[in-house]
């Protein structure tokens, strides 16, 4: 605490991310992150801006990749917001679309930046309990009194929401904007954006941080109805009108432009996810049925803080939270088959 702090700063409750430890001989399930590196597409497009050019600012309305992303997806530029990682364009939409006095709803058991931007923009959250096996339960989210928001899958349990289900939340809130987080879609799931045409108030956010490996990058971005687009443009030049840089705008494009590459890096993915998942079922795990590039696992015979503890103890991080309806689970990013056969290794050891 400091006297000179502000009135917000001393009301904030900051989100705290995975460590990023400053050795390179750990094993990182601790954040899912991607662990191929982005297509060689990506870093040849960020050498050749690495010119004269950067004595310039970048396009403000980054124009290039959002036609890029829009016509990804099929849409028009107009219908795309490109953010700098899709966590500053969900601060963006917390701002652009949630009102104090409206409370925003979202899961008990959710990403933990949703209370935190909810308690910095002073906004009242209402959270709706996960069923006994951690779904989303749908009605409790009709009529909502203000915006709705949950990532799909679901972070940190893995879990999938049939776009059924989330058409259901549509129809029962025309009036609040609704919100898909869809950071891990690229690993299994349907995305919402091809609920876009027929809900003007759904916006759909993802990000290249995952599927795509460019966590580094910062690059995230939404899809939406033209007017919900507007009023986050509205937000971000009122804030920094250059969120995404020169070297970002090229190695995002790049990365739209290698298909194959996405294609062949995110099957492995899934493929090591599910051989993971039939190996820890055998070991006596509990392990939620995952759409993501990470798995929620518990284990009746083990306490999961002093699990996390051993295996960072032999240099494997996975996260930990240690919260309530959950600290009995360990959330474990899916690495290369190599990495997690070390893991699956280390786990035979201490069980
Ligand atoms: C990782 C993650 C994000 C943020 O990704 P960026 O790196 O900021 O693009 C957003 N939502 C969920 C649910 C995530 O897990």
């Amino acid at each position: 605490m400091s006297k000179y702090w502000s009135q917000l700063v001393k009301q904030t409750d900051p989100y705290v991310p995975g460590e990023q430890p400053s050795t390179s001989d750990v094993i990182k399930l601790n954040t899912n992150e991607n662990p191929y590196p982005p297509s060689p597409e990506v870093t040849q497009a960020i050498s050749r801006q690495l010119n004269d050019s950067l004595r310039l600012y970048p396009p403000p309305s980054v124009d290039d990749l959002r036609e890029t992303i829009g016509d990804y997806y099929g849409v028009n530029k107009n219908q795309v917001f490109v953010g700098n990682g899709s966590d500053e364009v969900l601060a963006f939409s917390f701002m652009a679309f949630f009102d104090p006095g409206k409370p925003v709803m979202f899961p008990d058991i959710t990403y933990s930046f949703y209370p935190v931007y909810a308690r910095l923009f002073q906004l009242e959250a209402r959270t709706v309990p996960l069923t006994d096996d951690f779904s989303i339960p749908v009605e409790p989210f009709f009529h909502a009194k203000g915006g709705v928001i949950f990532p799909n899958p679901n972070a940190p349990t893995g879990k999938y929401l049939n776009l059924e289900a989330i058409e259901q939340i549509l129809i029962h809130n025309p009036d609040n904007v609704v919100i898909v987080d869809e950071a891990y879609i690229d690993f299994g799931g349907e995305s919402a954006i091809n609920l876009l045409d027929r809900y003007d108030q759904l916006l759909v956010i993802q990000t290249m941080s995952k599927s795509r490996s460019l966590a580094g990058l910062r690059v995230g971005y939404a899809l939406g109805r033209n007017n919900l687009i507007e009023g986050l443009n509205r937000i971000k030049n009122s804030f920094n009108s250059y969120t995404i840089d020169r070297l970002a705008i090229a190695g995002a494009r790049a990365s739209f432009q290698d298909e194959a590459y996405f294609q062949k890096t995110r099957a492995k993915i899934i493929r090591t996810r599910n051989r993971v998942t039939d190996e820890l079922k055998q070991l006596g795990f509990n392990v939620i049925d995952s759409q993501a590039n990470f798995i929620f696992i518990t284990h009746s015979g083990v306490n999961a803080g002093q699990l996390y503890q051993q295996l960072k103890a032999n240099n494997i991080y996975v996260r930990y939270f240690d919260r309530p309806r959950i600290n009995h689970y360990l959330r474990v990013s899916i690495g290369t088959d190599e990495e997690m056969d070390i893991f699956l290794n280390q786990l035979k050891n201490v069980l």
